[in-house]
């Protein structure tokens, strides 16, 4: 499937939620960061690291279904009409041929993919710094 050049952007999608999923969901995500947390930091084998990680996988989970359930009440959606996801906008600009990192989201493609911008030319030349 082809990568849209409108990536889903988590900020909007949450505007467009009620309060009571917003609450569900915000709960989720900190119970998953601090499951994450401990699991990074906890000694190799720290009790605490092997709950942490019980406790990460089940509120992952859980953000998966939320998310699902949302996409079946087209409340948000990753993939569109045209059949292309809208990756996370976390990734940043990504090639829509390989999905890598892009030069700029304009482009939507990256040098390996594409021929190479005037900075990039510049840079490969010593004649600018990135
Ligand atoms: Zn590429």
């Amino acid at each position: 499937m082809a990568i849209s050049h409108k990536p889903f952007v988590g900020a909007f999608a949450w505007a467009l939620l009620d309060r009571e999923t917003r609450d569900r969901i915000g709960a989720l995500a900190l119970e998953l960061a601090a499951g994450q947390f401990i699991e990074d930091i906890a000694e190799q084998h720290d009790p605490a690291r092997r709950a942490a990680a019980k406790a990460s996988a089940k509120s992952s989970d859980a953000l998966l279904l939320e998310f699902l359930l949302l996409d079946e009440r087209s409340v948000l959606a990753v993939d569109d009409k045209e059949g292309a996801w809208h990756v996370p906008s976390a990734a940043g600009p990504v090639c829509q041929v390989c999905g890598g990192p892009a030069r700029r989201r304009a482009e939507m493609i990256c040098s390996d993919c594409g021929e190479p911008d005037y900075e990039d030319l510049l840079i490969l030349m010593g004649g600018a710094q990135p």
